[in-house]
């Protein structure tokens, strides 16, 4: 049978857009469609708008440090506005670039919600189209718990259009998500409660690197409401300031609450059942290996699988089906391995296993760690530090995780994690030569182990 497309792409996001390029690149006739704006999370309201808002926020730390520098500086003011419309700017050209990225590409795109109507038809704002084959790549959406008062919440989708920035902010939630927006409404200068169940940040790092974020925020002067569950949010005739009432009759008020609790694969209403495509327990598109889905020619990579919620893997997913599936050059997407920053304020990130995994996967394993306050700080007295840690397969002297809590953590953490991949030893950092006077030179100068076992805060959770 003619279908329309050889490939049809539902949602041009990140793994959507760079699927179809490449499908088309290979020869394929190819059709995407997006319900919102062309770049996907990442670049509307995700990845770029965050990290700009992360370094329009940082100069308050700037500005302070510059002092001890010799610099003398007016009192600084900030303008949220400018900052947001700047933002709002720049993702408006990055959404140009997406847009003729595919059109440059020969992929053609459909405005509109997709939806499956078979295995090989989607109906698109009242068009259908046919295709081929399928992918779905349309990603994920915060979600808010059903709490009385959820309608005055915000979510990270809202926060990057405030008409003006709140005086005081809670943020729920203790995930990445919340800890970056932590940091930016902090630096902006809005006071800043961080409410979460937990005892700390980030489960699911490593929990020393838990406990140095925890406590840099903390330090930084965000109110850290740990073990707390929201109840209810109270307006004041419909609006701010809101009185936040939590477990056990707590309550307190602040001028805006932004939910980052999670989020959830944007895997109803389009048609899956029809399909024949299956989710798992968690909603989210159950595949094989290949990005496959239960149905023979409908794949899915991205969010919307819910396996590392990452930009770059959804581009690898998307990259892989396009070369196995219309390139003639079969591969897997590896999963292993992936590096992930956090943009707190300072910067977490990581590569391969946490000290907790590597302990239960690996049994005998080797912990370095390093703590100093950076080179920057010893003039302005920053009370901020740099934690880095390095943890070795006993048995093969391989390095396994790379953590940091610092300064620039995400860009040198990306060159070490290329170390990691290439599966260097401890004999190969060891052999490394430093860059001095960097803090990236502890990574290389770190000869003694920490004597085991580990002095852990608390099991993993
Ligand atoms: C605040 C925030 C910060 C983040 N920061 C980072 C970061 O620093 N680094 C990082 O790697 N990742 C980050 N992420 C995660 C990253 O944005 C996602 O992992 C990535 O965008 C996933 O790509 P995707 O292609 O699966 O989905 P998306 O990029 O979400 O694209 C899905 C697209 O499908 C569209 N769509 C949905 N349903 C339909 C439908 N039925 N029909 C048509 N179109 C549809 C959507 O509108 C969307 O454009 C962040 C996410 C958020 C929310």
């Amino acid at each position: 049978m003619a279908y329309d497309y050889d490939l049809f792409v539902i949602g041009a996001g990140s793994g959507g857009v760079r699927a179809s390029r490449i499908a088309a690149g290979h020869g394929a006739r190819v059709g995407i469609c997006e319900d919102f704006r062309v770049g996907g999370t990442c670049v509307i309201r995700g990845c770029v708008p965050k990290k700009l808002l992360v370094y329009g926020s940082k100069f308050a730390h700037e500005f302070e440090d510059a002092a001890a520098y010799g610099w003398t500086l007016a009192p600084p003011t900030h303008s949220w506005a400018t900052l947001r419309d700047n933002v709002a700017k720049e993702v408006d050209r990055l959404n140009g670039v997406y847009l003729r990225l595919l059109e440059g590409a020969g992929v053609k795109l459909h405005m509109g919600r997709g939806r499956l109507m078979d295995r090989h038809t989607i109906e698109i704002a009242g068009q259908t189209v046919t295709a081929d084959k399928i992918l779905v790549a349309t990603g994920g959406a915060p979600v808010v718990p059903e709490i009385p008062g959820r309608e005055f919440a915000i979510t990270s989708n809202e926060a990057f259009h405030l008409p003006e920035l709140p005086k005081r902010i809670a943020i729920v939630g203790g995930g990445y998500i919340a800890v970056e927006f932590a940091g930016i409404f902090n630096g902006l200068g809005a006071e800043v409660d961080l409410v979460l169940r937990r005892d700390r940040v980030l489960r699911g790092f490593d929990e020393e690197c838990r406990t140095a974020v925890h406590d840099s925020l903390k330090q930084s002067g965000i109110t850290m409401r740990t073990e707390m569950q929201i109840q209810r949010i109270q307006a004041t005739n419909g609006k701010a300031p809101f009185t936040v009432h939590t477990q056990l009759g707590g309550m307190f008020e602040t001028d805006l609450v932004m939910y980052a609790t999670g989020r959830a694969p944007n895997a109803n209403g389009i048609g899956l059942d029809k399909a024949g495509v299956q989710v798992d327990k968690a909603g989210a598109i159950a595949v094989d290996e290949w990005s496959k889905t239960t149905a023979d020619n409908i794949w899915a990579v991205g969010d919307v699988t819910d396996r590392i919620n990452l930009t770059p893997v959804a581009l690898m997913e998307g990259h892989c089906f396009a070369d196995t599936e219309f390139g003639g050059k079969p591969r897997k997407a590896d999963h292993r391995d992936v590096p992930s920053a956090v943009f707190c304020q300072p910067e977490l990130a990581n590569v391969g296993l946490t000290e907790e995994e590597a302990r239960m996967r690996l049994g005998e394993i080797r912990v370095f760690t390093s703590a100093f306050k950076p080179m920057k700080y010893t003039l302005s007295g920053r009370q901020q530090r740099t934690f880095m840690k390095l943890i070795v397969e006993a048995a093969t002297d391989k390095v396994v995780g790379v953590h940091m809590v610092g300064d620039d953590a995400a860009e040198l953490v990306q060159g070490l994690a290329i170390a990691v991949k290439a599966g260097a030893t401890k004999a190969h950092f060891d052999a490394t030569v430093g860059i001095h006077p960097t803090a990236g030179e502890e990574f290389v100068t770190m000869r003694t182990a920490r004597v085991e076992p580990a002095p852990s805060r608390k099991a993993a959770e």
